[in-house]
């Protein structure tokens, strides 16, 4: 039996909960989130969970929806793993309190863009997030995990290149060292890279920003997934897949729809396909929004199954019964991260990442949708399972053969203190739905003449945007073709030259 270690884990969403909660059975356990336990992209989910769990559908369906998606970068070992693993561990969501829908006697299910089959599991209607947030956030209150809130993870501490705690700064703006037997990054995703976003505030990437000052190796940076629909108000409050695939359609200004002559799948064609078709038809029409016709549903429809974006429209003044509502895309998934294998495992000894944070392959250049929960749940359950295990301890950490694209965070020419919104803006045109070299270059010239400035929360979360958008930037670059949610003008066809993804880690300096 492995001695009792002490594991602290950075973030409170789906990943991050999960695995607090299977490790607190055998470890100690320090939960560090930086807002309130519930705070985090999980809660805001919205269409539901995918897994292959009913008699018409099957593991390899999934499978080949997920490598299709994926656009040929995904890693096929963890995408079986995801589908095979993924019907369990909801088994697991559902004895942990998680009500999903019912229909009939049966699990409810819903069909979403590039999936075969309807094999997407929703609770409360369009409240899935909420649902397995607060289910988790239950769970964990009641076990035997110490829970730091409104704490925010600075850095990680590091002997050599053991990982072996981690720097915090708490709400009374006292900064301390919390010694740990290892680190589980469960810290989300970066949508506040970008001007428009689902994502909520505390998604500004803070550990993969980590990660990446501790040496540890970086994967698919430069493909970002924007979701095709959101609410074109100052929020951006995202309008699930779901409702498209529930028969939703899209129209232009002059109310004619537009997607059937972009891909024979219409409304129902892969994300960065239907987000690149609004991104062109808003420019057609000097960038107003396009409309989201989902009308023919009724009233009574829309309000129970789509309860929360219901009562998100009415409470923005549109009432999406009566009348078509403006939408645009907006940044909504980081399919890059820290590279992990299919335990959880990063480069670095001590160092693991689970959900959005990671970088386990299974999305490759495009994630389906509806798979994200599904992988924050079946990767954090088996890095939980390998720390539990004490093989977590003994294993020497992998790293990828692979050329490493290294990049140079040397910040000579970084005079001008950097600017979130100037940050946002900038990755919105030169980073966004569609690239050019020439933009890519300019952005990564602007840059590299931005420094971090403050020692804030707000500083650093945006420092940690700062040295993101630089990797993005230099790997959309590197990468010259266009594949899944990679849109290169200047290359628009798939090269099989960039068949492989790319690796980032910081510039180390070679002794002499
Ligand atoms: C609006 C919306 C709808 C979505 N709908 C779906 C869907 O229907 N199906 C699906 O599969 N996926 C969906 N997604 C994506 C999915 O929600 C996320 O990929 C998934 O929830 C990620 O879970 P996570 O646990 O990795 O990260 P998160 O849920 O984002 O949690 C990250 C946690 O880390 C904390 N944190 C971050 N930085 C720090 C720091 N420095 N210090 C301390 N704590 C920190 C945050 O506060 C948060 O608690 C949606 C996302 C959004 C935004």
């Amino acid at each position: 039996m492995t001695p009792r270690k002490h594991i602290i884990v950075i973030g409170s969403g789906i990943a991050g909960l999960i695995a607090a909660l299977e490790i607190s059975r055998e470890h100690e356990v320090t939960l560090v989130t930086k807002s309130e336990l519930s705070e985090s992209n999980t809660r805001w989910a919205q269409g539901g969970i995918a897994a292959a769990m009913f008699p018409d559908d099957s593991v390899a369906e999934h499978v080949a929806d997920t490598l299709r998606a994926g656009a040929g970068l995904c890693d096929a070992a963890a995408v079986e793993i995801l589908c095979s693993e993924g019907p369990a561990r909801i088994r697991d969501l559902i004895g942990l309190g998680v009500t999903f829908d019912q229909r009939d006697g049966d699990l409810a299910r819903g069909l979403e863009a590039a999936h075969s089959r309807a094999r997407v599991l929703h609770a409360g209607g369009d409240a899935t997030g909420l649902s397995i947030e607060t289910a988790l956030v239950r769970a964990v209150r009641h076990a035997n995990i110490r829970v730091l809130e409104h704490t925010f993870a600075c850095d990680l501490l590091l002997e050599g290149e053991q990982v072996t705690g981690l720097e915090v700064l708490d709400a009374a703006n006292s900064r301390y060292e919390i010694e740990a037997d290892a680190v589980i990054l469960a810290s989300g995703g970066a949508g506040q890279l970008y001007l428009h976003t689902t994502n909520p505030s505390v998604a500004t990437g803070d550990g993969v920003a980590m990660a990446l000052r501790a040496g540890a190796q970086l994967a698919d940076m430069e493909f970002y997934q924007f979701h095709p629909t959101a609410l074109a108000t100052l929020d951006t409050f995202l309008i699930s897949e779901a409702v498209r695939g529930d028969g939703a359609i899209l129209l232009d200004a002059h109310g004619r729809r537009f997607m059937q002559s972009v891909h024979p799948d219409a409304e129902l064609a892969p994300r960065d396909v239907v987000a690149r078709g609004i991104a062109r038809q808003m420019a057609l029409q000097d960038g107003q929004p396009v409309l989201l016709d989902a009308t023919a549903m009724g009233a009574e429809f829309l309000a129970t199954r789509f309860p929360t974006i219901d009562a998100a429209c009415r409470a923005r003044g549109f009432d999406w019964s009566a009348q078509p509502v403006p939408v645009t895309p907006a940044a909504h998934y980081w399919m890059g991260g820290v590279r992990t294998d299919i335990w959880g495992r990063t480069s670095i000894p001590g160092l693991f990442a689970v959900g959005e944070v990671a970088c386990t392959g299974v999305h490759g250049a495009n994630r389906l949708a509806s798979n994200s929960l599904l992988e924050s749940l079946v990767f954090a359950w088996r890095c939980a399972a390998l720390v539990v295990s004490g093989e977590a301890f003994e294993k020497t950490p992998f790293a990828w053969q692979q050329e490493e694209y290294l990049i140079d965070q040397d910040t000579a020419a970084a005079t001008m203190p950097v600017d979130r919104r100037e940050l946002q803006t900038l990755m919105w045109n030169a980073a966004g739905i569609e690239r050019t070299a020439e933009a890519l270059q300019s952005a990564a010239n602007q840059l590299s003449h931005w420094r971090p400035d403050g020692d804030t929360v707000e500083a650093l979360e945006t420092a940690n945007l700062l040295s993101l958008a630089r990797v993005l930037v230099a790997g959309a670059l590197a990468r010259k073709e266009s594949r899944g949610a990679h849109f290169r003008d200047d290359y628009p066809e798939t090269s099989a030259t960039f068949q492989h993804s790319l690796l980032f880690a910081k510039a180390v300096e070679v002794p002499c």
